[in-house]
């Protein structure tokens, strides 16, 4: 037996794709901007508090941090429809995405 089929939809003119869902999130990576919070359609990601001896309050490295007390997680990944559009606006790259069977 073959390998189940990649979870397919179709665009409104007809034309088959592949969804790329969100799979993993880099929370090391993640500066806490909320991008991706702002873009996603669907209820999969939550922002939270890194634990006070995780954050650098001697912040001095000058780079476009936005919020490093915070970091976005995936919380309900089962709600992803693989739209990538948080990867479209991340500035870390933090998201993994990949296609996937129907019961995965
Ligand atoms: S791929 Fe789309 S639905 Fe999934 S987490 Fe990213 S923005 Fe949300
Ligand atoms: S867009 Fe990227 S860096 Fe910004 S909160 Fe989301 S995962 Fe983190």
């Amino acid at each position: 037996m073959g390998a189940e089929p990649n979870i397919t939809g179709v665009t409104r003119g007809g034309t088959a794709w592949v969804p790329q869902f969100a799979v993993a999130l880099d929370e090391g990576k993640c500066i806490g901007c909320g991008r991706c919070f702002k873009v996603c359609p669907r209820d999969v990601l939550t922002i939270v508090q890194r634990a006070v001896d995780d954050v650098d309050f001697d912040d001095d490295d000058d780079d476009d941090d936005d919020s490093d007390n915070s970091f976005m997680t995936l919380t309900n990944p089962m709600d992803c429809i693989g739209c990538e559009a948080c990867s479209r606006v991340c500035p870390k790259a933090c998201f993994s995405h990949a296609a996937l069977p129907l019961a995965a």
